[in-house]
């Protein structure tokens, strides 16, 4: 996960903690506008994920916002009875086994009729056993639940069973996290497991609760946003960035900049030859190659084209880090299975780059004189950067090694047609 996120999760940890300290000297109003603005907010949250078709924050929300309606209802911290006795316990446990299992289960989008049923039959069965727990009140079944971890203690009130199911579920997630290393979701539930575990443990001083419960569901709004901006500006297949961060980008430029177009050679042979799913596997390394680039930013532009751009760079700054990366791709070892036999074969790219001038203001103008360069360099052999300039309109061709070769070609040429 990108570093930002640990930012703004690790503050939100921290301030909701210091203030958590200073809630008793919160303004009256406060603590009545707080238990009012956590269902606001949870019921913003359930409204996101309902329209964005995210079953796993719409979940997690719908458990916070019921742990905080059922204990207010039933057991009011203040008021130390039976039922928050037997409720409280109970709940502290079930928080975070909801929690993880809303996690595990695949996202599989709330329309999904099956799926919802099974969701729906374990929100019913847990109710019936509350209830049942509540009405019968057979004590000795919560009293496992309900043992603290040290008797007594007034810093550490969670249950122990409440308190090993915390640490369970985080243990699973963080395997989870291996896997999913830019699901921001994930990140966030790691951190509401832990706010609440706080919350629950200071459960019986007033308001707590309810304050860690707003910032888990604030965190948990903020990661399905950031998770959708992730998923509109990244390219699925490569994970690098796609073409709208590429427009973005094009708004931001300064006065001096250069773009190059990327293409990789005789990629329709290779997906004949190997099939579409290794021709995937070379997309995703070209991309990772690509992606070091130093000194600008690499874009899948689609299919096997890719956009490098250079800001505040002039092509024949430009230039030396393209041979590099041409050279770097051209020198990668792909090895493969294909039906059960070991492959090893080679990609390379073709590049074409220009920079802004009189004739090409608009970043879209530089990257449609980029791509009269590629063209050049698949007519001139492949596997080579060309440089658009103008004017005086001439092509420098930079060849690999030995195998330089001018090519005299006028940027008047047609632009390719691209594929
Ligand atoms: P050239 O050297 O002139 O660029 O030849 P080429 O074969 O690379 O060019 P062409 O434009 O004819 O073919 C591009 C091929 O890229 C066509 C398509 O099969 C393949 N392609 C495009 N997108 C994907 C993709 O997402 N995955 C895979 N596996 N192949 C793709
Ligand atoms: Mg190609
Ligand atoms: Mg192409």
């Amino acid at each position: 996960m990108v570093i930002k996120h640990y930012i703004w999760l690790f503050s939100l940890v921290f301030f909701s903690i210091w203030q958590s300290m200073q809630i008793e000297i919160w303004p009256v109003a406060w603590h009545s506008l707080l238990n009012y603005s956590l269902y606001v907010v949870v019921a913003i949250g359930v409204f996101i994920s309902l329209w964005l078709n995210r079953i796993q924050p719409f979940l997690v929300l719908m458990s916070i916002g019921l742990l905080n309606g059922l204990l207010t209802y039933f057991a009011a911290p203040s008021e130390m009875n039976l039922a928050s006795a037997v409720l409280f316990p109970v709940l502290a446990f079930l928080l975070p086994l909801n929690l993880l299992l809303w996690i595990l289960l695949p996202e599989k989008g709330i329309y999904n009729k099956r799926f919802d049923l099974a969701v729906l039959s374990l929100f019913i069965v847990q109710g019936i056993v509350i209830y049942w727990l509540m009405t019968d009140l057979p004590l000795q079944w919560v009293e496992p639940l309900s043992l603290r971890v040290i008797e007594g203690s007034q810093v550490l009130q969670l249950p122990f069973a409440s308190s090993l199911m915390f640490l369970l579920a985080g243990f699973v997630l963080s395997f989870k996290l291996r896997y999913h290393r830019f699901k921001v979701l994930y990140h966030a539930v790691m951190v509401v497991f832990l706010l609440m575990a706080y919350g629950l443990n200071a459960f019986f001083e007033p308001s707590i609760l309810a304050w860690f419960s707003l910032v888990s569901a604030s965190i948990i709004i903020l990661s399905v946003i950031f998770d959708s901006h992730h998923i509109a500006y990244t390219d699925e297949l490569t994970g690098i960035m796609g073409r709208r961060a590429l427009y973005e980008a094009f708004l931001g430029f300064g006065r001096k900049y250069s773009i190059a177009m990327v293409d990789i050679d005789h990629f329709k042979s290779f997906n004949d030859t190997y099939g579409h799913d290794i021709g995937d596997e070379v997309l995703r390394t070209v991309a990772s190659i690509l992606n070091t680039v130093s000194g600008g930013r690499a874009y899948r532009y689609g299919g096997e084209e890719f956009v490098l751009v250079f800001p505040g760079k002039t092509t024949a700054e430009s230039l030396p880090e393209l041979e590099r990366l041409r050279a770097a791709i051209a020198d990668e070892s792909l090895e493969f299975v294909v039906k059960g036999k070991p492959v090893q074969t080679q990609v390379k790219i073709s590049i074409g780059v220009a920079e802004n001038d009189k004739d090409h203001k608009m970043p879209e103008a530089v990257l449609k004189f980029a791509d009269e360069g590629l063209y050049k360099a698949k007519k001139a052999g492949r596997n080579r950067v060309v440089e658009t300039l103008s004017p005086p309109k001439k092509v420098a061709t930079r060849a690999p090694r030995a195998t330089a070769k001018t090519v005299k070609a006028s940027s008047k040429n047609s632009p390719r047609k691209t594929s």
